[in-house]
């Protein structure tokens, strides 16, 4: 078959193959993850809270507790929970905002919901006797769930809110962590579990000229309801008679815009690379299906859905969503060979991507803006995003796709923003420009992490990461962290959180009864695990190689050692989840030097 030839599905695969690279190339750019700047100095202004009063103070606390729990989102919240259910009552939960929630705190946005199934992505409902409304629910309700999971496990008495972690030093002596805070807190803890979250640290494109901007400007994670009015359902009323334009189109921009579109006098939306937007068909809840649920039902949900998009097929497709339809490979005759397998995936992917670009053209009715709509990657090198509202929003004639051809905005004026030498006219300007990823732990985090010997993480894991199951790094006793690194990486992120806060509550609880004062991963147990994770890495489908730049290949930049050891598992969810299982049921703390009250301070 030569380059043009289509073949019976339609399509050249040759000439996708040739089309993706000519798009991965137009966004490669030498400075990678470094594009993107944070929120502070000047940019400071755009990570401020904009949920809570001003000017809140509350004395210092100085205590000692058995666990201080950095964040208190999802991971937090289930490792408070799982510790409560393990007996272990003195904890201290440190958390930035207001309140519960972490993503679901600082994600308010008008059309905010979760992209995965809300009875399998919102954990503890069968504890908390609470079923979702809809297949996909609202933010403002995952939010108002994480307030349940507060009240239901009495998560809120441990809470410091507003307060930041600013430092941790492990004092050997004492064989306790020391945590302090921008309030002034001291809190020893026997252990500290950091839940501070994948997505969590927002940034900014480092456009020139950001801080010229004359008009109002925010971070969609921190939505300015003041300023736009309305609500997380929309209705904006304020910008009726605003210009606004929004840069990006990841999952973010794909439910925020068809809002700002029914709001806004004029919407600019500055695209680099379109996103894959499959069906959404959110329903109600049936209530007659909710009634029907056995106990368990949610555990087994939840398995089922890792298992399918792990590419385990199962018997039965509980979800049956868009998800679940990327990873159905129909029903051809089973691969012989581990290259034809891959040949396989590829050419199911290339069909469902083909079936992605020919939705936009039956939704959007300017050929032009349908073409710039279309994305030329393989599914997964993005995050899929899957709406019903969002291309229907560029049939608008106040609303204007920019596309800058894969090169991003190129300046921000007093007054606009530029692209192709072209200035479009904003009053407001907003970024849906996403969060660090790649970047330094320790950066990400906001805080270095001192253990024995005043070693800095952020030292110890300059050239990647040691780790025993991503969960604990030798050097830092009694430290266990939740985080892709070496660790589990899952669709439904919150599984993999949920078994993490198992995990840890179960060594925490096996200390106290086996009267265990510190734990530290051994050199063997690390070297081993890394054989494993990269072992996974060696196995994988595709690799970042051929993907467009963005946050699951370090942005198209360098994949050295380095960030290979910062990758995670590749042999998916649930392999991740039998391995800590297993490693339970053995019972032994394998791969973990221990030390008991009686026994000298350092091993
Ligand atoms: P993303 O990182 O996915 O998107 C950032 C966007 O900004 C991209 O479209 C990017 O383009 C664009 N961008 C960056 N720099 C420039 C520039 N200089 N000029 C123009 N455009 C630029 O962030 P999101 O907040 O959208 O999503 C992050 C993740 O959060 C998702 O992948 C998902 O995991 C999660 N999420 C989940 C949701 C849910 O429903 N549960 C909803 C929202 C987010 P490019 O692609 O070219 O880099």
């Amino acid at each position: 078959m030569n380059a043009t030839t289509k073949n019976d599905a339609g399509f050249s695969p040759e000439a996708l193959r040739e089309k993706y690279r000519i798009e991965r190339e137009k966004r490669l750019r030498p400075d990678a993850s470094a594009q993107y700047v944070d929120l502070s100095g000047v940019h400071a202004e755009f990570d401020r809270d904009p949920y809570v009063e001003p000017g809140f103070t509350r004395p210092a606390v100085a205590e000692t507790v058995e666990v201080v729990v950095v964040g208190g989102g999802f991971g937090g919240m289930l490792a408070a929970t799982r510790l409560r259910q393990a007996g272990v009552d003195s904890i201290r939960i440190v958390e930035k905002g207001g309140d519960f929630g972490g993503t679901w705190y600082w994600n308010r946005y008008p059309g905010a919901a979760c992209d995965v199934e809300s009875y399998i992505y919102m954990p503890l409902l069968e504890e908390t006797g609470y079923i979702p409304s809809e297949k996909y629910a609202k933010a403002s309700e995952i939010f108002a769930h994480c307030q349940r999971i507060g009240r239901h496990f009495d998560l809120y008495r441990a809470a410091l809110f507003q307060t930041s972690v600013a430092g941790m030093d492990w004092d050997d002596d004492a064989r306790r962590w020391i945590v302090t805070t921008d309030r002034g807190d001291r809190l020893a803890a026997r252990f500290v579990i950091i839940a501070g979250g994948v997505l969590h640290k927002a940034k900014l494109p480092g456009i020139p000229g950001i801080e010229s901007f004359q008009g109002h400007s925010f971070h969609t994670s921190r939505w300015d309801y003041a300023y736009t009015g309305g609500g997380p359902a929309g209705g904006m009323e304020r910008l009726a008679d605003k210009r606004v334009g929004i840069i990006g189109t990841g999952a973010t921009a794909v439910q925020a815009i068809p809002h700002l579109g029914a709001s806004a006098k004029q919407l600019y939306v500055f695209q680099r690379t379109p996103s894959s937007i499959g069906e959404r068909n959110n329903q109600p809840t049936d209530a007659a299906w909710a009634q029907s649920l056995q106990p368990g039902w949610q555990r087994d949900r939840i398995t089922n859905f890792s298992a399918i998009v792990s590419g385990r097929p199962q018997d039965v497709d509980l979800v049956r969503d868009g998800w679940t339809y990327i990873f159905d490979g129909g029903s051809g005759a089973p691969a012989t060979s581990p290259e034809e397998a891959a040949q396989q995936r590829m050419m199911t992917d290339f069909r469902k991507m083909e079936e992605i670009r020919a939705r936009v053209d039956t939704r959007v009715q300017d050929r032009a803006t349908a073409e710039a709509l279309k994305p030329y990657y393989y599914q997964l090198c993005k995050r899929p995003c899957f709406h019903d509202e969002y291309l229907d929003t560029f049939n608008r004639p106040n609303v204007q796709l920019v596309d800058t051809g894969g090169k991003g905005v190129e300046r921000i004026t007093p007054t606009g923003v530029v692209v192709d030498g072209q200035e479009y006219p904003v009053d407001c300007l907003i970024y849906a420009s996403g969060f660090e990823v790649s970047s330094e732990y320790t950066r990400r985090l906001g805080f270095d992490i001192r253990g024995r010997g005043g070693q800095s993480l952020r030292d110890s894991w300059a050239e990647g990461a040691s780790t025993l199951h991503g969960m604990h790094s030798r050097g830092y006793p009694n430290l266990l962290i939740f985080s892709t690194t070496q660790s589990g990486w899952a669709i439904n992120f919150v599984h993999i959180l949920d078994e993490q806060a198992k995990h840890a509550a179960y060594i925490i609880e096996q200390c106290r009864q086996r009267g265990v004062e510190t734990i530290e991963a051994t050199d063997a147990a690390q070297q081993a695990w890394w054989q494993v994770i990269y072992a996974s890495l060696a196995n994988m489908a595709f690799g970042g190689a051929e993907c467009t730049p963005g946050y699951y290949n370090n942005e198209g930049g360098a994949f050295g050692m380095r960030e290979v050891k910062m990758a995670a598992l590749a042999s998916g969810p649930l392999e991740f989840i039998k391995i800590l299982h297993d490693w339970r049921e053995h019972g032994g703390l394998e791969g973990l030097e221990i030390t008991r009250a009686a026994d000298p301070a350092s091993p």
